[in-house]
């Protein structure tokens, strides 16, 4: 008897028998009973109440369930919150890992202070008053010595929506800085260049044909939520085709995988785009309406007819060099390809689907144009905005904002938008040692924020230099839960909550619709519940955790207590004037307020609107639908109809970006190519060089969040070299031994995975282990770190590991059974920086040369000269085009976190 065919089982409150259990449904949420599997074979029943909140394991903000035990108060472990509109009560194995996060006993629950010197692994415990009073202290100071620009705060996951923007803004400090140029600017650019909105939001629901070149089902943008709809959209005969140079998981569930050298992504695309405008397989009523390319003739063609006829005919020859056999011998490709994604994405029309996100963008000088490129397919084809095709990001996310708004800051904070990168989206985070160096300049407080540079940014080792100089860093703040290795140079540690003890707003663009999700402190809400008493996360969080937002109020309080710098009154209580607000209050606030829909809803339900979020963790804000094109501005069409644009300058798709062109890059002011950094014609394969793919993820790790959660360590630990069989053999290189690849700064030492599933002349390495710590006791969790050493001499640096991973005793016996040993190499430091011109991206793909290890190397070990790396940034600041132009520091219409006012663009 197969699976289907077993007689329906129906769980009273599960919402299907066949699939897959989802979480109870809410009517049960009060009393959720299940048999205590420690307690059998006796029938123990195990009473629970259900407290939805959401899962901050990456940025996807699916619903989790937190199952509180009734008797004890513990949380015992986390499934799906089914009425999530965007996970669906559906999760990937880190959201259930939670619970490890929770239960960790190396996390940090008491705020901690350095002894001795930075770096050196001693610390105190101090009061959070102790904490507050110092840190309020420095940055009012910075404040009323309009020091504004020494006071920054630089996140790694954000997880929400608004808060922390809206409090730099009441304190009119330039200092949000985040980790966007090391993940996604250069998509970002490209998508906002054309159509004003930085992302790209699938409707794979309806869509006939999906183009991902991103490792979807196991890792990319929107993971859990996309993935479950590309596997749905499998399901009704949806094509998928995969561009990866590696195998990736979503590889294996595709109709086709394409590996493509690295980099040439661009060209791939310009090929598909040239076959259709040859074919005529255009959908030329969206073009001439919907496009700017009335703006590219005057630009290229100003003495011609002005006709779209003559736009077409001047498209045919702009891309007639990308014929199918420069694409085979570019991108290294089988031949028909082109032909195949013509073929496919010509049948599909305006259902043909996509995304881009990190991979081939993220990789490349120039990888922007990868995003130009694919969205030059979708005009062409006339799929945005259509069922089944690709919407602006900003059609399905609804983030709510406070109904109070502190106004725009007048500063411009060169640290974090310097003039040689006018166009980068966003803040230049990952040169932020380098630019303090060149600018001879400094941080008074420096707050890191679930942000881990030394071990996640290329260039590490200068962060390292940076944060030991109190010359550049007068107080490093980390806030955190757990040890991470840029922790370790903090001056202050303080636990901050981890996802389900704490308050947040988010959504995200996972499918065509839009909704809210409500993170909340599952213990607070649990006594809630149960006692009707609203208290602090600092009263229910273990130990003396706190959550970031209340801690946030309170540091403002103390920086303004009696308001005369005009910045508490952002967070005073309404009801209680002179007095902080509350997190039911502000909460509360947005709920009825700014969310369309949800005091109806509450109402229904008898409830208010913050009662509904607290109940149910989500809400399906209803959708302007598709075909909407909504923008900044109005658009007049040829015609004479005015209607509601994109939000470009123009408020049309700019196939021409005059932003481009005027700033510095008129060649690539349309979709074009650009050569990589690690294009084939650089490199000698006879002399060992490779293209390095460092930039893929591990299905059950993120990043720097997961190395406190066993379950997810136990699966992913290692990150050894894939390697394709035939440079195996050329390099000398067999299965499981080691090699040393070696970067322009240094080199790392790593073992060999030989496999067929990675194209030929390119090695890869996931980036999310190789974790360390440099002391025994603190700096890093034991199951997921290395003990290590790091030798230094005249600004070099050797980190070699001392001690494996090996068992450990604590109150939790799994840390006992610890069976691995290996935890993979940090290769990030070995990286230079090597910002992109245009978007101010780091080109993460790395020329590297590959060898057997040398005599004495050992697996782990990394060597990276810091001189050499800034060399190298100087290099590629040479390729900058700086400010200003026409006066201004950047395009006005450019957004930016925490965007000015505009007199603080005029330089
Ligand atoms: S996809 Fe992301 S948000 Fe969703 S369960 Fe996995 S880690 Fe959590």
């Amino acid at each position: 008897m197969t699976e289907k065919q077993l007689p329906p089982h129906k769980e009273p409150g599960r919402e299907s028998p066949w699939e897959l259990a989802v979480g109870p449904s809410p009517e049960h949420w009060n009393d959720w009973v299940e048999l205590d599997p420690q307690a059998w074979p006796e029938r123990k029943e195990r009473h629970y109440r259900c407290v939805p909140t959401i899962c901050f394991n990456c940025e996807s903000a699916c619903g989790l369930l937190a199952f509180v035990d009734k008797e004890t108060g513990d949380v015992e472990k986390f499934e799906g919150n089914p009425v999530h509109p965007g996970s669906r009560g559906r999760t990937c194995a880190k959201g259930p890992a939670t619970i490890n996060q929770v239960r960790d006993t190396e996390r940090i629950l008491k705020p901690l202070k350095r002894k001795g010197a930075r770096g050196g692994g001693e610390w105190e415990e101090v009061s959070w008053t102790e904490a507050l009073d110092d840190i309020a202290g420095r940055i009012r100071a910075a404040i009323e010595e309009d020091r504004h620009e020494d006071v920054m705060y630089h996140v790694g996951r954000p997880g929400e929506d608004h808060f922390v923007m809206r409090m730099l803004q009441a304190w009119g400090i330039d200092g949000h800085n985040s980790h966007t140029n090391v993940c996604s600017a250069s998509a970002r650019f490209g998508f906002s260049t054309w159509f004003g909105a930085d992302r790209p939001s699938p409707d794979y629901s309806e869509a006939k044909f999906a183009l991902l070149l991103s490792a979807h089902l196991e890792t990319g943008h929107y993971f859990n939520p996309h993935a479950q709809r590309i596997i749905e959209a499998k399901e009704r005969g949806t094509k998928i085709a995969v561009v990866d140079t590696r195998l990736s998981n979503t590889t294996t569930h595709a109709d086709r995988w394409i590996s493509s050298w690295p980099g040439s992504e661009a060209a791939l695309l310009l090929g598909v785009a040239r076959e259709l405008l040859s074919r005529d397989a255009i959908d030329h009523a969206f073009v001439e309406r919907w496009t700017n390319w009335r703006a590219f003739l005057e630009a290229r063609d100003a003495d011609g007819p002005g006709t779209y006829a003559r736009f077409i005919e001047l498209l045919r020859a702009e891309y007639d060099r990308f014929t199918p056999e420069f694409v085979v011998d570019e991108c290294k490709v089988e031949p028909g390809t082109v032909e195949y994604l013509a073929d496919e994405i010509a049948a599909a029309g305006s259902r043909f689907t996509s995304h881009l996100w990190r991979n081939a963008a993220s990789g490349n000088h120039g990888g922007w144009q990868v995003a130009r490129a694919l969205l030059f397919l979708h005009v062409l084809s006339g799929s945005v905005g259509t069922p089944g095709g690709l919407n602006p990001n900003s059609w399905d996310k609804f983030a709510p904002k406070p109904p109070l708004t502190p106004p725009p800051h007048s500063r411009w904070n060169e640290k974090l938008f310097p003039k040689e990168f006018p166009l980068a989206h966003y803040e230049m985070s990952f040169l932020l040692p380098h630019l303090l160096e060149h600018q001879e300049s400094k941080l008074d407080v420096y707050f890191t924020r679930v942000y881990n540079p030394v071990w996640t940014n290329p260039d590490g080792c200068t962060w390292i230099e940076m944060l030991e100089d109190p010359d550049r860093i007068g107080l490093h703040v980390a806030l955190s839960p757990t040890w991470s290795e840029t922790a370790q140079w903090a001056d202050y540690v303080l636990p901050m909550g981890l996802g389900p003890e704490r308050h947040d707003i988010m959504s995200q663009e996972t499918h065509a619709g839009t909704w809210i999700g409500f993170r909340q402190p599952v213990g607070r809400e649990f006594h809630r519940q149960e006692t009707g008493e609203a208290l602090t996360t600092l009263e229910t969080n273990p130990g003396e955790v706190w959550e970031e937002a209340e801690f946030w109020i309170a540091l403002t309080w103390r920086i303004d207590p009696d308001g005369s710098l005009g910045i508490s009154k952002y967070f005073e209580s309404k009801e209680r004037p002179g007095e902080p607000q509350t997190m039911d209050e502000y909460f509360g606030d947005i709920f009825e307020n700014s969310v369309p829909g949800l005091p109806e809803a509450a109402e229904k339900e008898g409830v208010t609107p913050l009662e509904y979020m607290r109940r149910y963790g989500a809400f399906a804000v209803p959708y302007g639908g598709q075909e909407r094109y909504e923008g900044e501005g109005e658009v007049e069409l040829a015609s004479g109809e005015r209607k509601a644009g994109f939000g470009t300058p123009s408020g049309l798709l700019e196939f021409y970006s005059p932003t481009i062109s005027e700033w510095g890059f008129d060649e690539h002011a349309i979709p074009n190519y650009l050569e990589s950094q690690v294009n084939w014609r650089g490199l000698d394969l006879e002399k060992g060089e490779r293209a390095l793919l460092p930039t893929f993820r591990l299905p059950t790790l993120i990043h720097t969040r997961s190395a406190n959660s066993k379950w997810l360590q136990e699966i992913s630990h290692t990150n050894p070299l894939w390697v394709h069989p035939e440079d195996a053999e050329a390099l000398g290189l067999v299965n499981g031994g080691l090699a040393r690849v070696t970067t322009e700064i240094g080199y790392f030492v790593v073992r060999v995975w030989v496999t067929e599933g990675i194209h030929p002349g390119v090695v890869a390495c996931s980036h999310h282990v190789g974790r360390w710590r440099l002391h025994r006791e603190v700096g890093g969790a034991q199951l997921a770190t290395s003990l290590v050493d790091i030798h230094r001499e005249d600004g070099t640096f050797l980190f070699r590991q001392k001690e494996p991973v090996s068992p450990f005793s604590t109150d939790d016996p799994d840390t006992s059974r610890i069976h691995w040993k290996e935890t993979g190499v940090n290769q990030n430091l070995t990286f230079p920086v090597q910002p992109d011109p245009a978007s101010g991206m780091h080109c993460w793909h790395q020329k590297v040369t590959v060898s057997p290890a040398a005599e004495g190397d050992q697996y782990g070990d990394v060597f990276v000269d810091t001189k050499r790396s800034r060399e190298v940034f100087q290099e590629w600041m040479k390729k900058t085009q700086p400010a200003p132009v026409g006066g201004l520091r950047r395009p006005l219409w450019m957004n930016r976190p925490l965007k000015p006012t505009e007199d603080a663009y005029r330089l």
